[in-house]
């Protein structure tokens, strides 16, 4: 289980963040929708420790983090129970496919390298990327690179999957096999939290949806629930907004 308790982030006089509770269950997939500048970004980067929250406290599984202090060791420990995707791939340049996704397994997870070499060939087998293994990024297409992106999160193994907008910044020829590959990763009860502006998305992959503004959680539900019947003004507007 997964659980977020009065997670807060500044950015200076700008409270991002504003004290949020969540908790997940394993195997939950939830999605996350708002309007831009919202705080889904920081949420999910907090998670990951990407960006260091003021107050709060982070539990996955059998790692609790006090957020505000947490040490170099809690750290490393949220990260190898947190994977992030990220809107713009993330991936190494100057690394190949098959190598962007062993490095995670070499300095988070600590594996010898033929080990994360055999682990990482087969987790190319199943983004269907098996071809590509000896690719640069910039050799393949943002669709690829974005399945790249998602095998390197897979590789974790994390008991928490955070993606950011996973498709927002692909041409839309290659958002259908992304989406796919998601998919994929859903129906082996991988917990996942998901933020995408892909509203048919969300409805069919969520287990649940929440709506944030302004550093809070407004609403949340059941995908039929948030989509055919929001209650708060805010939620009804940015449905209307997005639609
Ligand atoms: P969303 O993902 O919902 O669009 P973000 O989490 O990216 O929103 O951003 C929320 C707010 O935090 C915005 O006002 C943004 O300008 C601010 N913000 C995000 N990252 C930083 C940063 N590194 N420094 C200063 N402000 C930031
Ligand atoms: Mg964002």
């Amino acid at each position: 289980m997964i659980r977020i308790e009065g997670l807060t982030k500044r950015f200076g006089a700008n409270t991002v963040l504003d004290g949020i509770d969540l908790i997940i269950q394993d195997g939950e997939r939830v999605v996350i929708i708002g309007p831009s500048g919202t705080g889904k970004s920081t949420l999910l980067r907090t998670l990951n420790y990407l960006d260091r929250p003021d107050a709060g406290r982070i539990t996955v599984g059998d790692v609790s983090v006090d957020a505000a202090k947490a040490s170099r060791s809690d750290i490393l420990a949220l990260r190898r129970v947190t994977s992030m995707v990220f809107q713009n791939y993330g991936l190494f340049a100057n690394k190949t496919a098959l190598e962007n996704i062993m490095e995670a397994l070499v300095t988070v997870q600590k594996r010898p390298r033929d080990e994360a070499e055999a682990q990482a060939r087969s987790i190319l087998a199943e983004t269907g990327l098996v071809d590509k293994a000896d690719s640069y990024p910039a050799s393949l297409s943002g669709g690829q690179q974005q399945r790249v992106g998602i095998g390197r999160a897979m590789a974790i193994g994390a008991e928490l999957m955070l993606f950011d907008e996973p498709t927002s910044a692909l041409d839309p020829e290659w958002v259908g096999e992304v989406l796919g590959l998601m998919r994929s990763v859903a129906e082996r009860r991988q917990t996942m939290l998901i933020v995408t502006h892909e509203m048919r998305f969300a409805r069919e992959i969520a287990d649940r949806v929440i709506f944030m503004e302004g550093g809070h959680i407004v609403e949340q539900g059941a995908p039929d629930a948030i989509f055919d019947t929001p209650q708060d003004p805010r939620l009804k507007k940015f449905l209307r907004s997005v639609s």
